[in-house]
């Protein structure tokens, strides 16, 4: 994916040099997200699924820092409007960059979809197996088989780990890929969260859960 270079502009305001595209730190103008901005452009940081997450945190913190709303108390509501809105959009581009499977998500989305509503199956035959490990699962709960939790667990943990790593060999070449290969892409999305579902379903109590009925 191209690296965007919309923040090696100038402020229109003060003409200096921007480091970010929200916020110009000589005159402390603040400016809408551009609508062709993506998240990682927010963050002045590469486009990548690998994303450098010290790197991203510090920049999270110092953006968030600049804009943030208290600053612009005294400067008029509609700035101060902006700020609130440019913090909120901030933390959700945080949210999503910070967490590798929305981050995942995200890139996918960026590289033209499919969307989870779009494509909801899964792939191979990951459902029979899916219903198949929750009879198991059951089965060890009811039998207070605490081994076979562990085992359960640690199996589907390292499924989970495969599938995410698949998702980050792929993801940034999202752009270059064919219709085919994006759906394959949503498809291993959707198997996360099967398996997150999996490892609650072993770490709730089932004496809780019956409490709840
Ligand atoms: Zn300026």
């Amino acid at each position: 994916m191209a690296i965007s270079t919309a923040i090696n502009t100038h402020c229109p305001s003060c003409d200096a040099a921007r480091s970010s595209l929200i916020v110009c730190d000589d005159c402390r103008s603040l400016f809408p997200v551009p609508p062709t901005a993506t998240y990682f452009d927010l963050f002045a940081i590469p486009t990548s699924f690998g994303l450098d997450d010290a790197a991203l945190l510090a920049a999270y913190r110092s953006l968030t820092r600049r804009i943030h709303p208290d600053r612009f108390g005294g400067a008029g509501d509609d700035v101060g409007d902006l700020a609130t809105r440019l913090s909120a959009q901030i933390n959700e581009a945080y949210s999503v960059l910070s967490e590798p499977v929305r981050r995942a998500d995200y890139m996918l989305t960026l590289a033209g979809g499919p969307s989870a509503a779009e494509v909801r199956d899964v792939p191979g035959n990951l459902l029979e197996e899916v219903m198949t490990l929750r009879e198991e699962i059951d089965q060890a709960r009811d039998d207070g088989d605490t081994e076979a939790i562990e085992r359960h667990r640690d199996a589907i943990t390292e499924r989970k780990q495969l599938a995410l790593e698949q998702l980050a060999n792929h993801a940034d070449r999202l752009d270059t890929c064919d219709d085919d290969e994006r759906a394959g892409f949503r498809k291993r999305l959707n198997s996360i969260k099967y398996f997150d579902n999996l490892l609650t379903r072993l770490t709730t109590d089932p004496l809780a859960e019956a409490d709840h009925r």
